[in-house]
């Protein structure tokens, strides 16, 4: 089979005002960057915004391995799907970071025949977002350094500066660093560092504004560090929301591309999965459900992460209710759920497989606690064996499950009508009650204890002395009362990576607890969490290339 980046250079684009215009967008509304993408303007949302909304089809998936799931794929093709059965429908994915594309992951637009297009532009630069993001963030980093240098009248204590820098590369020599170095003229010395853009907080913010106006009050709730009597400073002390929403001005506009089988696709922020809630743009799904009968989108890593945190802080902000979720699983992960090595795959392993539905059980179980109807989508690989499919499928049955052989990969929408056709079924005969978990107004070691218990399947939570006194800060200022933002490994229930299928016995241990006061939420690390990756030994980088004629390779 062709590579993911040869299939996508062959697609049989048509204009993108073309697929604009048969959403019954307006002239008017259409911001083109180039034939092919588009932003779209905010009078087509104040238009459309009293206009009823299609259904919200929600995938996320099993506990990621290194053996790959596939939520975007199927995203794309589910989308692509439901159009040949007939369905005006839509998808909305996260845009991929510079970093991992030339890092270790390659591109990220789906695969095989179930992509969004133009697929090098939508993993390069796009339109223009991520930079903007970049730009505003490192300029609130200079406003900071720059208040200190001209007398600190906020009292700021340069120590307890939590603003860092971003870039968005992988790039590890940045991680920590040395600022105003150099004499008198360049401000005070400090120590900073560097993240990767999408862990900005400012693309949290992005991700979740619903307007203009929402946006600048979440850039100004933003905390940059605190005095040395630890009161919070922030942006609106330092009166910088107002440029920071203009330098975001177009990058709030949701990106408008197509599908390889031209199903209108919005592409609109990629914000990280475990510091952040790792969906795309509020504006790109609530304009997606407005415009389509189907808008299928996704969350980042397991359910247990991104569908908790879908459910529990994008759709509690903004409103947008789910009819159903599509939990992709495929048998490569879930033999290694149930213990087979990443080298031992290609055998099969139908024990394996039996024993690594455990997991794939308790994602169905958690989703099914929000009140949402569920549909497993078994991406099929090349690998899988015959047996090892028809064993799934009927574990999945005899469970009572919903389950759909997927080959959107290899055959695009076509291989992905069993699931369109389940999903309709769902839309059309169930009710979906959907709820948050919890409630806000619960403390955070409550809010914590019912994610780690009801989602994770722990027995309980250990709070270090750091994460007790980030508690007690965060009640003293009353900025306790917000979503939880879990950062925690996404390969397995617990905090400990190694622990997969479905562990149980074990706490999970809180060490930290940050707050995000402008995107409105506390994360609570429970590990190490990486916000600036780095290259491996053999970075993607390497093996990408263009050539005279401007066609690139090697992007996958
Ligand atoms: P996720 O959204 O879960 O990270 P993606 O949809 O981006 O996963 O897929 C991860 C990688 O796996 C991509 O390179 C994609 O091309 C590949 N992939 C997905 N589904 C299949 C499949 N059925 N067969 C082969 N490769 C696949």
């Amino acid at each position: 089979m062709k590579s993911d980046i040869q299939i996508a250079q062959e697609a049989p684009m048509k204009p993108i005002r073309d697929i604009a215009y048969d959403l019954g967008i307006k002239d008017e509304e259409i911001e083109l960057y180039g034939d092919y993408k588009a932003k779209i303007s905010f009078t087509a949302w104040q238009r459309l915004k009293e206009e009823q909304d299609g259904n919200l089809i929600l995938v996320t998936a099993i506990s990621p391995t290194p053996a790959g799931e596939g939520k975007s794929t199927i995203t794309v093709g589910l989308g692509q799907a439901l159009k040949k059965l007939g369905k005006k429908s839509m998808v909305a994915l996260r845009e991929p970071s510079l970093g991992p594309s030339f890092g270790v992951k390659g591109g990220a637009a789906g695969g095989g025949y179930s992509q969004t297009v133009p697929m090098e532009d939508i993993n390069l630069h796009f339109t223009g977002d991520i930079h903007a993001i970049t730009t505003a963030h490192n300029l609130l980093a200079a406003a900071i350094d720059n208040h200190v240098h001209h007398g600190n009248d906020l009292n700021l204590d340069v120590r307890r500066v939590s603003w860092r820098r971003v870039v968005d590369l992988n790039d590890r020599a940045l991680r920590n660093t040395l600022v105003s170095l150099g004499g008198r003229t360049n401000g005070f010395p400090r120590e900073d560092g560097f993240d990767i853009t999408v862990a900005s907080e400012i693309m949290a913010i992005l991700c979740l504004a619903v307007d203009i106006k929402d946006l600048k009050e979440r850039l100004s709730k933003i905390i940059i560090g605190y005095t040395k009597d630890r009161e919070p400073i922030t942006v609106a002390d330092l009166k910088m929301q107002g440029s920071l929403a203009v330098l975001l001005k177009e990058a709030i506009k949701p990106n408008l591309v197509q599908t390889y089988e031209n199903v209108p696709a919005f592409v609109h922020g990629g914000p990280f999965a475990n510091i952040a809630h790792g969906c795309n743009s509020v504006m790109a799904t609530q304009m997606g459900v407005k415009l389509s009968d189907y808008l299928v989108t996704e969350a980042g890593f397991g359910a247990d992460l991104g569908a908790e945190k879908f459910f529990n802080i994008k759709c509690r902000f903004s409103g947008l209710k789910p009819k159903a979720s599509v939990v992709v699983a495929t048998v490569r992960a879930l033999k290694m759920h149930g213990g087979v090595s990443k080298d031992d795959l290609k055998e099969e392993n139908l024990e394996a497989l039996e024993k690594g539905v455990e997991n794939l059980e308790k994602h169905l179980e958690n989703v099914s606690k929000f009140g949402v109807p569920a549909v497993v989508a078994v991406n099929r690989f090349p690998t899988d064996t015959e047996k090892e499919l028809d064993l799934l499928i009927k574990k999945c049955q005899e469970k009572g499950y919903r389950v759909a052989l997927s080959e959107v990969f290899t055959k695009g929408g076509e291989g992905g009508e069993e699931l369109a056709k389940e999903v309709i079924d769902i839309v059309e005969n169930e009710v979906s009650n959907f709820r948050t978990l919890y409630d806000t107004d619960k403390s955070i070691p409550e809010k914590i204890e019912t994610i780690a218990k009801e989602i994770y399947g722990a027995s309980g939570v250990e709070f270090t002395p750091q994460a007790k006194r980030n508690i007690r800060g965060l009640e003293k200022r009353g900025l306790d009362r917000v979503p939880v933002c879990m950062a925690k490994t996404q390969f397995s229930f617990s905090d400990d990576p190694k622990l997969m299928g479905r562990p149980k016995d074990f706490n999970i241990t809180i060490k930290e607890i940050k707050i995000s006061a402008g995107a409105g939420f506390a994360v609570a690390k429970s590990g190490n969490i990486m916000t600036m990756p780095g290259l491996p030994k053999e970075p993607a980088a390497e093996r990408i290339d263009i050539d005279d004629n401007g066609q690139i390779t090697g992007l996958f």
